[in-house]
């Protein structure tokens, strides 16, 4: 498939539309199958006077136009609402990434309609994604909400800890949201200490990922812990414990960052 090019408007020779719809609370419409595929429905008819294509455009890939809607109330036959969550795990790439970035447009959309300093309707920027208001200036873009996470070692194993909000039983990495004021690096020590009672040396990046759930940027990091005594806080981690490459429990499935340094990490663990 060929790369996605985001872009603010269809160009003259945008070719076909594909179209991504989501409920109101952010499934999107599929057509079941494996993989599952956006359900390409033709796009609503557009408000008249409008522009010619309705929706948010979001880019092209290859010759199509990718655009965001609203979908209907119910699925229409032959096609679901499923979590975004578990899609973009099972989607070819790179429909899944284009489905996280549609949906974090939309909602972006939909919820920034008024200037939050002076209540007047925003509209949007010529020149970039953003909202602007025609009374005050004041400039609204979409907002991303970091949050690390960190594979933690020590003396050749990895921490690894149940949070309290996985209902799978898995167990995977120390993660927080960045506070105001504070640096990635920062971020990545305090949620140690919070959550396991661990101080960090060597702490170093490794990559990132979109996590439209719902406008999160995962960053990701390793770090060796000082000791191995672990304290965990028993409100958003209840367990936790030190794991070899053979011997850990469940561990999140693939695709999302978190899989991808454990991997990594355990990988470069001795046998
Ligand atoms: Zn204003």
């Amino acid at each position: 498939m060929p790369d996605f090019v985001p872009g603010l408007r269809p160009p003259a020779d945008a070719g076909a539309a594909l179209c991504y719809y989501f409920s109101p609370g952010g499934d999107l419409l599929v057509y079941p199958g494996d993989p599952p595929r956006p359900a390409d429905l033709a796009p609503p008819e557009p408000p008249q006077g409008e522009a010619v294509t309705a929706g948010l455009y979001l880019g092209q890939l290859g010759n199509q136009a990718c655009f965001a809607h609203w979908g209907p109330e119910t699925a229409p036959d032959g096609t679901e609402y499923a979590s975004l969550r578990g899609l973009m795990l099972r989607m070819q790439e790179p429909l899944g990434a284009i489905a996280g970035r549609a949906r974090q447009l939309l909602e972006w959309d939909r919820d920034y309609r008024f200037c939050g300093r002076c209540g007047t309707p925003m509209r949007d920027k010529d020149d970039e994604r953003a909202r602007i208001c025609p009374a005050c200036q004041h400039l609204g873009y979409p907002r991303l909400n970091p949050a690390i996470i960190v594979g933690i070692t020590h003396h050749g194993r990895l921490l690894l800890c149940r949070n309290a909000r996985h209902r799978g039983g898995f167990f995977s990495l120390v993660a927080g949201f960045v506070e105001v004021g504070e640096s990635l690096e920062q971020a990545v020590r305090r949620e140690a200490a919070e959550e396991v009672g661990l101080s960090l040396e060597r702490v170093g990046y490794v990559g990132s990922q979109p996590w439209p759930f719902p406008s999160g940027l995962m960053i990701g990091f390793t770090a060796e812990a000082a000791s191995a005594a672990i304290r965990v806080d028993g409100d958003e981690i209840v367990e936790a414990g030190w794991y070899g490459r053979d011997d850990h429990p469940p561990i999140p499935p693939h695709g999302s960052i978190s899989r991808t340094i454990i991997d990594a990490v355990l990988a470069s663990l001795p046998g």
